[in-house]
C-alpha cells in the first residue's frame, strides 16, 4: 500500500474508491447546479463580481464559469467542457455542463449499486455512438428544404435566452446578413464563413435597435492627429507592433560628451533616425500606418506631411485580423536582413479605402474592400456597459450558430424534442442489448431527459407531466414510424410559453445538429474522465 507521508520528500492525502468518485460528482453537480436556472429562453440571468467590483450580468454558461473561481479538480473539467463547447460550436455551452453532471450522477448511483464503472463507461460510450448516429440519420432536417428562414430561426433560438431576446427579428437578420457577407472559399475548394473577420464594436449611447452592420473592419481608434486625411483611397496599410518615436538609446548605455556641440548632434541623430524610419515606410507605399504602441508628434508631423493616416494604441487581436483580412504581415521591427533597417512593400495590407467615421461622440477608423478575405463589422448600441457586453455575447454565439448551420446546412428541432426521441430510442436500443452495458445505457436515456425538464422547470411549468407528454408523443410517433404507418419525422418540443407540446420545426425553434452531436459527445468524454478517477492524491512538497 503507498503511504504519502512516508514517501521522501512528499506529505500526501489520499482519497480513493468509492468516497473520491461521490466527491467529484457532487462538485461537477453543485457546479451545473449554478448555471441551471439560467437554461432556456425563459431561463435567469447570473450577476458576477469579481474582487475589484467588476460587474458581469450574463446568461451564457461559458462565461459564468469562466468568472467563477473553480478550485476542485473535477469541478474544473466541467469548465473545460463549456468552454471546449464554446471554442468547437459557440452556443450549447449550459446545457453541456447540465447534461455531463447530470451523466454522472447516474452513473455514480450505478456503482453505489455495485456495477463496475468501466461497464458503465463502454455503456455511456455505446450510447453516445448510437445517439449521434440517430440524431444525424434520423432527426436532422437539411437547411436547403427550409431556406433562409432556417437560419434566422435558428438565430433567433440561439438568442431566445439572452438579451436580444426582445429585438430578436432584428439581430437575427443582422447575425445572418453578417456572416454571409464574409463567405470565403478556400484554396481547397471548402466555403467558410469565418466569424472572426466580423469585428464587434460597442459604442455607448441610444437604443439597442439603432446598432447598424458596417462594411469593412471598423476598430474604435482615430486618426492619431487632425490634419491627417480622413479617407485613404486605394489604401497600403503598414501594421507595426512598435513605436513610432523618437529614437534613444537603450538603457545602461553611457555616453561621455565632453564638447556641449556634440550634444546638439547625438540629439539631430536620433531625430534622423526617425526620420529615415519614417521615409521607408512612405517609400515602400504606405498610406496608412496601423501601430499598436505610440507615435509621438515629431513622427505625426512627418506623417501628416506625407498625407498618410496614422493610428495607434491599435489592439494587437485587431491587428492580427487586420493583417490576415488585408494579406499584410505586422512588423515587430525595421531591422532588415543585413542589420541595415529596411521595409519590404509586400508587408503591407491592401484595401480599397479607409476612412474616418464618427458615430455618436465616438470616431471609428473603417477599412473597406479588404483584399484578401471579406470582412465586416457591427456596431452595437446600447444604454451601459453589461448590456452591451451581454449584447455581444449573443451576437457572438448567434453568429457562430449560423456559420454552424451555414457550413454543415443541418438543423435538428430543440425545446427538448432530440432529447426526448433520443431518451425513447435508446431505452428501446438498451432492451436489444443482452450485455452488461444494458442499465449504463438506460440511464443515459434518461439523464438525456435533464435538459427538457429544466426548460421545464425554469419556464415554471409542471415538468413531470410536460415530459410525460413529450415522451409520449415521441414513444407514439417512433411506433408508427417503425410500423411503416407514417414517414415524418418528430420534432414535438416543449412550448415554454403555453406550456403545451407543439411541432418545434414550424414553430422555428431550430438549433444546429452539429451543436447537440458535440454537446453529446463532450458532455459523455466529461462524464467519462472523471468517472475513470478512482483515487485522488494531493501531494504537497515538503520543505527540508
Ligand atoms: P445554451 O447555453 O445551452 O445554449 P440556452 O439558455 O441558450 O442554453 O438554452 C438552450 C435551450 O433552450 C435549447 O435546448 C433550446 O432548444 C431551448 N430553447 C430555445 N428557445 C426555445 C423556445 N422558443 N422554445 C423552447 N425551447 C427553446
Amino acid at each position: 500500500m503507498l503511504v504519502l507521508g512516508k514517501l521522501p520528500g512528499l506529505e500526501g492525502d489520499r482519497k480513493s474508491g468509492q468516497d473520491v468518485r461521490t466527491q467529484n460528482v457532487m462538485a461537477c453537480m453543485a457546479i451545473a447546479n449554478v448555471v441551471k436556472s439560467s437554461l432556456g429562453p425563459v431561463g435567469l440571468d447570473k450577476m458576477l463580481v469579481d474582487d475589484i467590483g467588476d460587474t458581469t450580468v450574463t446568461n451564457d454558461g461559458a462565461t459564468i464559469l469562466n468568472l467563477l473561481e473553480v478550485d476542485h479538480p473535477a469541478g474544473k473539467v466541467l469548465v473545460d467542457l463549456a468552454q471546449l463547447q464554446d471554442k468547437e460550436v459557440g452556443d450549447g455551452t449550459t446545457s453541456v455542463v447540465i447534461l455531463a453532471a447530470e451523466l454522472l450522477r447516474r452513473a455514480n448511483e450505478l456503482v453505489n449499486m455495485k456495477i463496475h464503472p468501466t461497464s458503465i463507461i463502454s455503456g455511456f460510450r455505446l450510447a453516445q455512438k448510437e445517439a449521434i448516429k440517430y440524431v444525424n440519420e434520423k432527426l436532422s432536417t437539411k437547411v436547403d428544404k427550409l431556406g433562409r428562414d432556417a437560419l434566422i430561426n435558428v438565430a433567433k433560438t440561439s438568442m431566445s435566452s439572452k438579451i436580444l431576446n426582445i429585438n430578436s427579428d432584428f439581430f437575427a437578420a443582422m447575425a445572418v446578413d453578417s456572416v454571409m457577407s464574409v463567405k470565403t472559399v478556400n484554396s481547397s475548394g471548402d466555403v467558410r464563413y469565418p466569424v472572426k473577420a466580423i469585428n464587434v464594436l460597442k459604442a455607448h449611447g441610444k437604443s439597442s435597435q439603432e446598432s447598424r452592420r458596417i462594411a469593412g473592419y471598423a476598430l474604435n481608434c482615430t486618426r492619431a492627429s487632425q490634419a491627417m486625411p480622413t479617407v485613404v483611397n486605394k489604401a497600403k496599410i503598414a501594421l507595426l507592433d512598435y513605436d513610432l518615436r523618437k529614437y534613444k538609446m537603450s538603457l545602461g548605455v553611457q555616453v561621455v560628451v565632453t564638447d556641449p556641440s556634440k550634444l546638439q548632434a547625438i540629439r539631430d541623430r536620433e531625430e534622423d533616425i526617425m526620420k529615415e524610419r519614417i521615409d521607408l515606410l512612405i517609400k515602400a507605399g504606405a498610406n496608412v500606418i496601423l501601430t499598436s504602441k505610440g507615435i509621438d508628434d515629431l513622427c505625426l508631423k512627418w506623417l501628416v506631411q506625407a498625407g498618410a493616416i496614422g493610428v495607434r494604441r491599435v489592439k494587437k487581436d485587431d491587428l492580427r485580423r487586420i493583417a490576415k483580412v488585408t494579406g499584410g504581415t505586422i512588423m515587430l521591427s525595421m531591422a532588415g536582413m543585413e542589420g541595415e533597417e529596411s521595409f519590404d512593400p509586400s508587408m503591407l495590407g491592401q484595401a480599397d479605402k479607409v476612412y474616418e467615421e464618427r458615430v455618436g461622440d465616438n470616431e471609428l477608423i473603417v477599412i473597406e474592400g479588404c483584399a484578401n478575405q471579406k470582412s465586416g463589422s457591427i456596431l452595437l448600441r446600447g444604454p451601459n456597459e453589461y448590456t452591451l457586453d451581454e449584447m455581444e455575447r449573443a451576437l457572438h454565439d448567434a453568429m457562430c450558430v449560423v456559420k454552424r448551420v451555414l457550413e454543415s446546412n443541418e438543423v435538428v428541432p430543440g425545446g427538448g424534442a432530440v432529447e426526448a426521441a433520443l431518451s425513447i430510442y435508446l431505452e428501446n436500443f438498451a432492451h436489444t442489448l443482452g450485455s452488461r452495458e444494458q442499465m449504463a445505457i438506460a440511464e443515459f436515456a434518461q439523464a438525456l431527459l435533464v435538459i427538457p425538464k429544466t426548460l421545464a422547470v425554469n419556464a415554471a411549468c409542471d415538468a413531470t407531466e410536460l415530459v410525460a407528454k413529450l415522451r409520449a408523443d415521441h414513444y407514439h410517433s417512433q411506433q408508427e414510424k417503425d410500423a411503416g404507418k407514417f414517414k415524418e419525422k418528430s420534432c414535438s418540443g416543449l412550448n415554454l410559453r403555453t406550456g403545451v407540446i407543439h411541432n418545434c420545426l414550424q414553430a422555428g425553434v431550430l438549433e444546429p445538429t452539429m451543436s447537440k452531436t458535440k454537446s453529446i459527445a463532450f458532455a459523455t468524454e466529461a462524464a467519462v474522465t472523471i468517472l475513470r478517477i478512482d483515487d485522488m492524491i494531493r501531494i504537497d512538497k515538503t520543505e527540508d
